[in-house]
């Protein structure tokens, strides 16, 4: 059945936000039209909102399986207390534990009105639940060690883990927990069309690791006996460094977290990797390393951004809401509509579901969500805000 809905502003995404606009869409919530005020004169409107109307969220990254850990980590003890715990509760977490949960995550993201994420994978447990949700993923089968030895063998699981996931690509974890015959093999199986994520920058420790081969990240590496690679120390930042291990200037690229990243590292991003995203996790930072990116610094340079929640493990919710209501108080200089972007249409680029999802035009099926409780005059959240779910 069709339906025309009404709100005091609607944000398709494309052009300005509409005063007093509405969309019709249809049964499975595909749009059929957008109407400003005007037109909808002649329409008769099943029901009008207050609040904004605005497409579904993206969640651009987030890492599903790690679910149970919810609630099980302290907050502010830094990364590497954060992977110690998160490697101890794995292994003394029950399976089944860890798929209920995975099932609930699900539910929540229902619940915040996410239509899209971008997750990481480590193991399949994650697959057989993702078949039976109307959300989207775009699923990165995540790789790393960094003994070069183990290079094949985990290049070995990845491919069998990969079948088992439908959209998805072999990925690197992170800049600093791969040896650089890893880092070929993932780039020996790549297509131009797989979509790279990497963890960049989430630390001050893993600037250091590659400037000096020092501090805090090298010496875990050394406590755990691991083999320190030929190219530590490189005094250049991580990326600056791996960029000449593995080629990924043909794909498209989240680089995620880039809580210390800095003008010149943002400056070689935009140079080196022409479809580039810079997906920040604000809550997990804020949960991690009790700090947020340059997030003005990288708008004011015109950087593609998106959103991710991160896991469970280092957030309490899923909720892309949440995220945008820490960004929209901590940078109250960045307009309201922009922040939107980054959480829905922006995401939905990185994740290549844009063609469906992320803004209100005709053809696609984006979700509907309404925010409650805003600020109509200034086109603002206010500290009261919450979304529902329309469709
Ligand atoms: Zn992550």
């Amino acid at each position: 059945m069709k339906k025309i809905i009404q709100s005091d502003v609607v944000f398709t995404n494309i052009g300005d936000p509409i005063s007093n606009g509405g969309i019709e869409f249809d049964a499975n919530g595909k749009i059929l039209a957008v109407y400003n005020q005007e037109q909808l004169l002649q329409k008769k409107i099943d029901k009008k909102y207050k609040g904004f109307l605005v497409p579904g969220f993206v969640n651009s990254h987030c890492h599903l399986e790690l679910s149970f850990a919810v609630a099980r980590i302290e907050k502010n003890k830094g990364i590497n207390n954060f992977i110690e715990r998160v490697e101890f509760l794995k292994k003394s977490t029950p399976e089944k534990a860890k798929i209920e949960m995975i099932g609930k995550a699900l539910e929540i993201l229902k619940e915040e009105g996410i239509v899209a994420v971008g997750d990481i994978c480590n193991t399949e447990l994650t697959a057989n639940p993702k078949k039976f949700s109307s959300i989207k993923f775009r699923n990165f089968i995540e790789v790393y060690g960094i003994n070069s030895d183990l290079a094949n063998k985990k290049i070995d699981e990845a491919k069998k883990l990969k079948v088992k996931f439908e959209n998805c690509s072999i990925v690197p974890h992170s800049t600093y927990s791969l040896s650089s015959e890893l880092f070929k093999n993932i780039e020996n199986q790549l297509n131009n069309n797989d979509i790279i994520s990497i963890h960049n920058q989430e630390s001050a420790a893993e600037n250091e690791y590659f400037q000096k081969g020092s501090g805090e990240m090298f010496d875990r590496f050394k406590n755990w006996n691991l083999e320190i690679p030929k190219f530590i120390p490189s005094k250049e930042n991580p990326l600056q460094t791996i960029s000449k291990i593995i080629e990924i200037k043909d794909n498209s690229c989240l680089f995620v977290h880039n809580t210390f990243s800095e003008a010149a590292d943002f400056d070689f991003i935009n140079q080196t990797y022409p479809s580039a995203y810079i997906c920040i996790c604000p809550s997990s930072n804020l949960f991690i390393e009790n700090t947020l990116p340059k997030v003005e610094m990288i708008y004011q340079k015109a950087m593609t951004i998106c959103i991710g929640t991160d896991s469970l493990a280092s957030t309490d919710n899923l909720s892309l809401f949440n995220e945008m209501m820490i960004l929209i108080k901590a940078f109250p200089n960045i307009p309201f509509t922009e922040i939107l972007k980054w959480a829905t249409i922006n995401g939905g680029k990185a994740l290549g579901f844009a063609e469906d999802i992320g803004s209100f035009e005709v053809g696609k099926t984006p979700g509907i969500n309404l925010i409650e409780d805003v600020d109509v005059e200034n086109i603002r959240l206010t500290d009261y805000s919450f979304v529902r779910v329309i469709k």
